[in-house]
């Protein structure tokens, strides 16, 4: 059988990571409930479906989803229309979103009653990691289900990490942007704070970069504009990765936190801060953008 792969959900990620199979020699075709990804989708030459009854035949090998939440991986892949029961046994089922641990292991259970190999496979490294096909990948599922992604793993990303069993690919990914949402945060108040002492912020960045104080958001993707070229800080903040989704991701923390007893006081810090910022209108920016309520001239978000 011819290898066709069924992509879903093409924004900010699944955009370029689709044209990367597609620019690899894969057969790629695309769904996206939004027009105008749709529209960007064919801008890059890549095939687009009408609808999910035009994308899921039998004919399809592997199903690739990239969404923003937990209810809608579960009801692309469970709900009434769920490709679940579309899709022939022999189908790989990967789901790159970032969503509940509990929603990754119900449809990987599903997944597993019908035959049907499945694994949640969340990514880091952003929208350029995206493009350049360098994301960190974290996988949860069988060995087998491990193994037979990773040669398309591979074309969209470079570290690829086998987590564990279904669910812990997206555990681990929790983990990583709880750290990361909590050091957007530290990576502004440092990079303000300079500024308001009058230093040159270009010189403590690159200080920082060399120094202690170094971190994704300071090296990468710096929340201050005139650091690092082609990031959101430079770009008016545009996503990238938005505030909303990391709002989600910090929700996702603390819930996985309060089920196990942990301590996250920083993490939870960090919610709140993104979760006002949000409530202000500010979920579609860049989760950069924080950096514009931290060390100015009021403490705005002050924790109770
Ligand atoms: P996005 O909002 O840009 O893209 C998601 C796409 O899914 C949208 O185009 C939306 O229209 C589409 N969609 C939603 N429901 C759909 C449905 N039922 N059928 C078809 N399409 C549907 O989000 P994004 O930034 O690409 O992020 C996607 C996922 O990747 C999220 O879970 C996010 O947390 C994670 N992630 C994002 C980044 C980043 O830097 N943006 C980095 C790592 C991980």
């Amino acid at each position: 059988m011819s290898e066709l792969i069924a992509f879903i959900g093409v924004g900010n990620m699944g955009n370029p990571m689709a044209e990367n199979l597609m620019k690899a020699g894969k057969k790629v075709k695309v769904f996206d409930v939004s027009k105008k990804m749709i529209e960007k989708a064919k801008e890059k030459n890549l095939e687009v479906a009408e609808n999910i009854n035009d994308l899921i035949t039998k004919e399809v090998t592997t199903v690739i989803t990239m969404l923003p939440e937990g209810k809608n991986s579960k009801e692309i892949y469970l709900g009434e229309k769920g490709i679940i029961n579309k899709v022939s046994k022999k189908c790989l089922l990967i789901d790159c979103s970032t969503i509940d641990i509990q929603a990754s292991i119900d449809i990987g259970k599903k997944a597993t009653e019908q035959g049907i190999e499945m694994i949640d496979a969340p990514v880091s490294g952003g929208v350029m990691g995206a493009r350049k096909a360098n994301l960190n990948i974290m996988v949860g599922g069988s060995k087998e289900g491990f193994e037979l992604a990773l040669p398309l793993l591979k074309i969209m990303g470079k570290n690829i990490f086998h987590a564990g069993n279904s669910g812990s690919g997206n555990g681990a990914k929790i983990c990583n942007n709880m750290a990361l949402g909590i050091s957007m945060i530290a990576a502004s108040e440092s990079l303000m704070l300079a500024k308001r002492l009058n230093i040159d912020v270009k010189k403590v960045h690159e200080i920082m970069k060399n120094a202690s104080g170094n971190s994704w958001p300071i090296s990468v993707y710096p929340p201050l504009p005139g650091l690092i070229d082609g990031v959101p800080s430079n770009n008016n903040y545009r996503p990238g990765f938005s505030a909303g989704m990391m709002n989600k991701d910090l929700k996702l923390a603390k819930e996985c936190a309060d089920q196990v007893n942990a301590f996250t006081p920083l993490g939870n810090i960090a919610l709140d801060i993104y979760n006002k910022f949000c409530e202000e209108g500010n979920d579609t920016k860049d989760f950069s953008a924080i950096s514009k309520v931290i060390g100015g001239d009021a403490w705005k978000y002050s924790i109770d």
